[in-house]
C-alpha cells in the first residue's frame, strides 16, 4: 500500500481549489438555481411552515418534534375546522399550529400537544390554556 503523501498544505490547496470550483459553478448557474429554489418553495409551503414551526419551538427550548404528516392527521381529526371558531380551513382560513399547553408554559412540541387553529383564534389564544381562553 502506498503511503499517503498529502501534507496539510496540499490538502488546504485542494480544498481552496474545490471551493473556487464550487463558487464558479454557482456563479455560472445562479439564476437557474434561484429559480429552482423559488419553485421548490412554492411547491413545498407546508414543509417550510412545519420546519419553521419546529425551529421556533427549538428556540424556545421545547422538547419534541412534529412532521407534516402529523399535522395532516390532526387536521383530519378536527374535520378541517378550527375548534375555536368552527370555520373550515381553506385558502382564506389558514391552519396554524397551536400548543394546548403553550411552549412558554412548559408545553412540548409533540403532536399530542398540538391542535390547529385559524390564525385569528391562535393570535387571540396567545399563551393561554384552552380553558382560560374559552372560559
Ligand atoms: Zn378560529
Amino acid at each position: 500500500m502506498r503511503p499517503c503523501r498529502a501534507t496539510p498544505e496540499l490538502r488546504a490547496k485542494d480544498l481552496a481549489r474545490d471551493n473556487e470550483t464550487r463558487r464558479q459553478r454557482y456563479a455560472d448557474n445562479k439564476e437557474k438555481r434561484l429559480a429552482a429554489n423559488r419553485e421548490w418553495k412554492r411547491a413545498n409551503r407546508e414543509k417550510i411552515y412545519v420546519n419553521n414551526s419546529n425551529r421556533r419551538a427549538l428556540l424556545k427550548d421545547a422538547i419534541g418534534y412534529h412532521s407534516l404528516d402529523d399535522l395532516l392527521l390532526i387536521r383530519d381529526e378536527q374535520g378541517s375546522k378550527c375548534p375555536g371558531c368552527l370555520r373550515t380551513f381553506g385558502d382564506e382560513i389558514k391552519a396554524t399550529v397551536d400548543h394546548f399547553v403553550p411552549l412558554s408554559r412548559g408545553g412540548t412540541n409533540y403532536p399530542a400537544n398540538i391542535q390547529l387553529l385559524c390564525g385569528s383564534c391562535n393570535c387571540s389564544k396567545n399563551d393561554k390554556l384552552w380553558h382560560e381562553w374559552t372560559g
